[in-house]
């Protein structure tokens, strides 16, 4: 088992799921092409590989650190509940030009810019929402 051939695996895993995998996942699966590798190994690939913007590294609020295939410019939306996050590749650049002028005349200074890669859209995915609906028509069941 060479270096080469482990960090090769290690990202292949990520660049082939669009889940933006934690390092335990990507360990998981990195197990059953190597069964020898340990967790210690992935990390150190998964950090090796985003230091040098092969792979992008995304911290949540709650800490949680992903890691992306996907190095183009794109946001991300984080599902509260379940912690998944989607990809939107387009975003209205208008309201963030309306957004740069709110915050200049609120500074009294000019945004230049806003710094947009640690962006994080927060709500719930589709699934989350359901079984939510679900659970709160449960309870009004309940309830009654
Ligand atoms: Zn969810
Ligand atoms: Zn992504």
């Amino acid at each position: 088992m060479t270096y080469s051939r482990q960090r090769n695996l290690i990202f292949n895993i990520v660049r082939n799921t669009d889940v933006h995998p934690t390092a335990e996942w990507v360990y998981e699966q990195a197990k059953l092409a190597m069964p020898t590798i340990g967790i210690a190994t992935v990390y150190r690939n998964l950090n090796a590989l985003s230091q040098t913007g092969l792979l992008a590294r995304i911290v949540s609020p709650d800490g949680t650190i992903r890691f992306d295939g996907s190095t183009e410019e794109h946001y991300h939306m984080q599902c509260r509940k379940c912690g998944q996050l989607f990809d939107l590749s387009v975003v209205d650049r208008e309201a963030f030009d309306e957004l740069k002028e709110a915050a200049s005349r609120a500074f009294g200074m000019e945004v230049e810019n806003i710094v947009l890669a640690a962006t994080l859209f927060y709500g719930m995915c589709p699934r989350c929402a359901e079984e939510k609906e679900e659970e709160e028509n449960h309870e009004g069941l309940k309830r009654n």
